[in-house]
């Protein structure tokens, strides 16, 4: 089977004849190694598509894993918006928000034409370009959560504040978010994304307890998973475990959880609603440990029953490519 042909029958329930590696974590997946290996170097694969789309396709082959991923930063709505991002020239650098133009008392809309706005058309552009690749590689395309981009907008200190002060005006700025999350999504997946991978990173159990997150995050979620179509994944930060549950409550297809998240419990939680990826740590292991320790977390991972194997966020660009080789090679070995 050709990895895009095995992660889509996966995920329509179709047998498959190993479990497929991935990446729906905060969707980043490009290392250093593979800019230096094929001349492709950030800031410019952040802001042009052609070199967004030669550095995503880079990463199987140089890495092994089974997936071509844009954009590499989650600031591209909060940038459509009109926030201020701070951009460095160091290659291993993601634009951060910095400022944002809304005060918090003011109502907040999307943009008209959101989707010809600022980096927006060149995801968009780089998905399509993409297209070269899709026979053999699955296109997975990453957006900012609703309320991780509520965040963004009125910063996230404000945001948290909110929830208790002023949860009306939280719900309908969440509202607004999730209206740019769907335009945004939509229009990947008519480029040619297979899956849309929705990141959260704001909503992690650490910031909200389970009810704030029942009351601010999820329904948003469900509204933009639906709305959005397709194959959908989820990504929840650090310890995702209270909110398990109402995460697969959402209908998306699939849920990536860091390595804080025990696998065997999680699948306890989640049942068939939706597929497990992850959940080998970027930090710890990834990062910093040495290809057996990368390969022996992947094999417990898969002992204890993820259905796709990726590493648990997004991939830190001084990750070694020989570490990721060792997580796409425990895919290969593993048998059920
Ligand atoms: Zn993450």
């Amino acid at each position: 089977m050709v990895p895009r042909e095995r992660l889509l029958d996966l995920l329509n329930r179709k047998p498959v004849d190993r479990v497929p590696t991935f990446s729906a974590g905060c969707s980043q997946t490009a290392t250093v190694e593979c800019m230096e290996s094929i001349d492709v170097f950030w800031p410019e694969a952040h802001r042009e598509s052609n070199k967004m789309a030669r550095l995503a396709a880079s990463v199987h082959p140089l890495t092994g894993i089974e997936v071509a991923a844009v954009p590499f930063c989650m600031t591209i709505e909060a940038e459509a918006f009109g926030c201020e991002l701070k951009w460095t020239d160091k290659v291993d650098a993601v634009p951060m928000v910095v400022k944002s133009p809304y005060n918090v008392k003011e109502d907040i809309a999307v943009p008209n034409e959101f989707l010809n706005l600022k980096r927006i058309p060149v995801v968009i552009d780089a998905v399509r370009i993409l297209g070269e690749v899709k026979e053999r590689v699955p296109v997975v395309a990453g957006v900012t959560g609703p309320f991780t981009l509520a965040g963004h907008l009125r910063g996230a200190e404000n945001l948290y504040e909110s929830i208790i002060l002023d949860p009306g005006r939280v719900k309908s700025l969440t509202n607004v978010c999730t209206d740019a999350t769907v335009i945004f999504g939509r229009g990947l997946r008519e480029a040619g994304a297979d899956v849309i991978s929705i990141a959260e990173p704001s909503a992690s159990g650490s910031m909200l307890n389970n009810k704030m997150f029942k009351n601010f995050v999820k329904p948003f979620l469900q509204r933009a998973v639906m709305e959005i179509g397709g194959l959908t994944m989820l990504h929840i930060c650090g310890d995702a475990m209270p909110m398990l549950d109402d995460m697969a409550d959402t209908g998306v297809t699939g849920i990536s959880i860091d390595e804080t998240v025990d696998v065997g419990e999680a699948k306890k939680i989640i049942d068939d609603r939706a597929f497990l990826i992850g959940n080998v740590s970027c930090g710890r292991t990834l990062l910093l440990g040495t290809p057996e320790q990368v390969k022996k977390e992947s094999l417990d991972a898969l002992e204890k029953g993820i259905d796709i194997l990726a590493p648990g966020c997004g991939v830190p660009p001084r990750t070694p490519n020989a570490n990721l080789r060792a997580m796409a090679e425990a895919a290969l070995e593993f048998k059920k």
